[in-house]
């Protein structure tokens, strides 16, 4: 996992992700990163800075934290969607499931059914919108998910 966030800006070294690295107290400066307190010397010595010093940083643990890349995802259907802008809600009313599940099966629910099943719900609307939109519709329909095979 030797991947390059950036490079020092003396010295051109690659400065990996989750590597310490100095950046100068130079507001101004703030755009340059320096792999070592002895490449900011060199920057330093060069801008002539009066009173500034080196302050260490440490780069983002990977790629995602650092700049927000839009994880595509491609489906069968060729449904692009960006996963990381989709709502994470729980998309089922618990209590009514609750109630389902006792009066069916006599039994308790467990907090993380509501999610497991939101999850399954994403799955078949993801399928429908396919559906959907091979026939060019706008609008999601109840017969867009009969075509589902589960
Ligand atoms: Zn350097
Ligand atoms: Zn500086």
């Amino acid at each position: 996992m030797d991947q390059e966030w950036r490079k020092c800006g003396v010295c051109k070294k690659s400065i990996l992700f989750n590597q310490v690295y100095q950046k100068c107290s130079i507001s101004t400066c703030r755009k340059t990163i320096f792999c070592s307190v002895d490449c900011w010397s060199v920057h330093d010595s060069v801008l002539g800075h009066k009173s500034a010093y080196a302050e260490e940083e440490r780069a983002p643990a990977s790629d995602q934290s650092d700049r927000p890349r839009r994880r595509v995802v491609v489906s069968s259907g060729g449904t692009k969607e960006a996963s990381q802008d989709l709502p994470m809600d729980t998309l089922i009313v618990v209590s009514k499931l609750k109630s389902y599940v006792k009066a069916k099966g006599d039994m308790n629910t467990s907090g993380d059914v509501a999610d497991e099943i939101s999850r399954f719900v994403r799955i078949l609307v993801n399928e429908a919108l396919d559906n959907a939109r091979a026939e060019g519709r706008k609008t999601l329909m109840a017969r867009d998910f009969e075509k589902i095979k589960i």
